[in-house]
């Protein structure tokens, strides 16, 4: 498996270099807004500390980065009257991985509404602004 790149895209996402809808901080995890999301409210959480997916990641790290999970899907279930809630998480190009800092995908769902696919279209900045307030008052409330 290839090192880990410190120049990949949410790398400078998390040295501040690229902005980012952040919903939730704390000193090992951060979350923000899919820009592409696969239905409103699409979030990736993912550890600060340089992992390239799930296969390199320190068992600490990935355990604390899914205790954020579950946080993050319980409040989208309130934020955005979620039916349920789909998690992914892709290794490697051959396990459909695009961006190498691992990250999960929390995707809220609503009963009978397909997902849109992978990277379809760039959300408007209002709409991702709208969807981050909501979730982060679910988060902190
Ligand atoms: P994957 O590595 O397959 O899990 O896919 C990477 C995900 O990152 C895709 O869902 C993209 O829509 C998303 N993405 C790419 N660039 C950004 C960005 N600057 N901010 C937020 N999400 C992004």
């Amino acid at each position: 498996m290839p090192s880990y790149d410190p120049n990949n895209i949410f790398a400078k996402i998390l040295r501040g270099e690229l902005p980012s809808y952040k919903v939730y901080e704390d000193d090992k995890v951060l979350a923000f807004l899919d820009i592409m999301p696969r239905s409103p409210g699409h979030t990736l959480v993912l550890p600060k500390a340089p992992a390239r997916n799930m296969l390199d990641v320190t068992p600490d790290d990935i355990a604390h980065v899914m205790t954020v999970v579950q946080k993050v899907a319980k409040a989208q279930m309130k934020a955005f009257a979620a039916d349920g809630v789909t998690v992914q998480q892709f290794n490697e190009g051959a396990g459909g991985q695009v961006v190498f800092h691992l990250h999960v995908h929390v995707i809220p769902r609503k009963a009978g509404v397909a997902m849109k696919p992978p990277a379809s279209e760039k959300e408007k900045p209002d709409v991702l602004a709208d969807c981050a307030a909501k979730l982060t008052a679910a988060l902190t409330g």
